[in-house]
C-alpha cells in the first residue's frame, strides 16, 4: 500500500481509533489532516510525531454544518486536494430509555444524530464535491456492529450507525461514475476511551467472550481494515460494509 502524495482527512484523529488510522496512513506515505474537536494538544502532538511530512491539525465540531464546511475548506486550502475522507469521529452515550425523560430522550437523539450521521453526511457531501472535480477519491465511514445487532442502551447510536451504512451505500451508487469509492468499516468492541467503562466494568469479561478470540479489537486492527479499503485497486468493492468484530456477530 502506498499513499504517497495523497491527502487524507481523518476525523476524530487525536485519540482512539482515529489516531491509529492517522498513524497507519502516515506509515504508508500519506499526508494526514488530523481533525479534532476538543483534544487540541493531542492532535498537534500527533501531527508533529507522525512519520513523513506535511501533517497538520484542524479543529471542528462536526455536528456544526458551518464548522464542517470550514474544515474541508481549510484542508483543501492548505493541500489543494483531498484524496481520502475517513469519517471516524462519533459519540456514544449510554442512555437506557427507562432512565430518560422525554426531553432527555430528544436531546440525546439530536446530539447523536448530529455528530454521528448528519455531520458525517455533510463531510461526505463537501468531500464528494472536491473528489468529483478530481475524478477520484475515497470515503470510508466508521460504523458499528451495533447498526446490525442493535444497541439496547444507546438506540440513537445504533440508528445513527445504521443510517451511516445506508448513506454510504447510496453514495457508493451515486459517486461510482466519478471514480469515487465509498465504503464502511463496522467494528465490534475496540479498546478505546469510548468502550473503557464497559470493558473495565463488571461486564468486561462477558464482552470479551462475545468473540471466539476472547478479546476485543485494538485500534490498530480497525486502522488496518481502513487502509486496506482505501488502497488502490479496491474500487469494485465500493458500497461494501466490512465487519471487523472478531466473529462476535456474523451477518448472513
Ligand atoms: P473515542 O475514543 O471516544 O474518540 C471519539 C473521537 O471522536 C474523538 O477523537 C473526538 O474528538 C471525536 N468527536 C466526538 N464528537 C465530535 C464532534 N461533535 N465533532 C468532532 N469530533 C468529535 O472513540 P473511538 O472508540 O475511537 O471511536 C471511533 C469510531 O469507531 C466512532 O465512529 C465509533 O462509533 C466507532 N466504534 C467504536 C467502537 C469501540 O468499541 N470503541 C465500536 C464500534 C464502533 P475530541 O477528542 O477532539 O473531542
Amino acid at each position: 500500500m502506498d499513499f504517497s502524495n495523497q491527502i487524507i482527512l481523518v476525523t476524530g484523529a487525536a485519540r482512539g481509533i482515529g489516531r491509529a488510522i492517522a498513524a497507519a496512513f502516515a506509515h504508508h506515505g500519506g499526508t494526514v489532516a488530523v481533525h479534532y474537536r476538543s483534544s487540541g494538544a493531542e492532535a498537534q502532538a500527533l501531527a508533529r510525531s507522525l512519520s513523513g511530512q506535511g501533517h497538520a491539525a484542524f479543529r471542528a465540531d462536526v455536528s456544526d454544518p458551518a464548522a464542517g464546511e470550514k474544515l474541508v475548506n481549510e484542508v483543501v486550502g492548505r493541500y489543494g486536494r483531498l484524496d481520502v475522507l475517513v469519517n471516524n469521529a462519533a459519540i456514544y452515550e449510554v442512555k437506557p430509555l427507562q432512565d430518560l425523560s422525554y426531553a432527555d430522550w430528544q436531546a440525546t437523539w439530536k446530539r447523536t444524530l448530529d455528530a454521528n450521521l448528519v455531520g458525517p453526511a455533510n463531510l461526505c457531501f463537501l468531500a464528494a464535491k472536491i473528489m468529483m472535480k478530481q475524478n477520484s477519491g475515497k470515503i470510508i465511514n466508521i460504523s458499528s456492529r451495533g447498526a446490525f445487532r442493535g444497541e439496547p442502551d444507546a438506540p440513537a447510536y445504533g440508528a445513527a450507525k445504521a443510517g451511516l451504512n445506508q448513506l454510504s451505500q447510496s453514495l457508493a451508487w451515486a459517486l461510482a461514475q466519478y471514480n469515487i469509492f465509498v465504503g464502511v468499516v463496522a467494528p465490534g468492541f475496540v479498546r478505546t476511551d469510548m468502550a473503557a467503562e464497559l470493558l473495565d466494568g463488571p461486564q468486561g469479561d462477558a464482552i470479551r467472550k462475545q468473540s471466539p478470540l476472547n478479546r476485543v479489537a485494538t485500534p490498530e486492527e480497525i486502522a488496518e481494515a481502513v487502509i486496506r479499503l482505501a488502497a488502490d485497486g479496491m474500487l469494485y468493492a465500493t458500497g461494501c460494509i466490512l465487519d471487523v468484530n472478531g466473529a462476535s456477530y456474523l451477518r448472513s
